[in-house]
């Protein structure tokens, strides 16, 4: 029996809870019915980041940005990878 994981969708930040063997077959959110992984970054309000956060049991790439910046922001970003203890 495979183990299952918590994935936050992208789309309605909906916890879901998907096969470990199942991640790599292109799991859909079982509420909004959108794909969980589409390979491309996410913006989040600090409410929906915290969720994110919190209930994925999966890396999380994160790229902490502001739009006051301006072109100097690409330069100085700060990426965070976030894993689980274990991973
Ligand atoms: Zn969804």
């Amino acid at each position: 029996m495979s183990e299952s994981l918590h994935i936050v969708c992208p789309h309605c930040h909906t916890t879901n809870r998907v096969r470990a063997d199942q991640l790599a077959s292109a799991p859909d959110c079982g509420q909004c019915k959108q794909p969980l992984f589409t390979g491309k970054p996410v913006d989040l309000a600090e409410a929906a980041f915290d969720k994110h956060l919190q209930r994925n049991q999966i890396p999380l790439l994160v790229d902490f940005w502001a739009p006051w910046c301006g072109a100097r922001a690409a330069r100085w970003r700060v990426v965070w990878c976030c894993t689980l203890p274990g991973t």
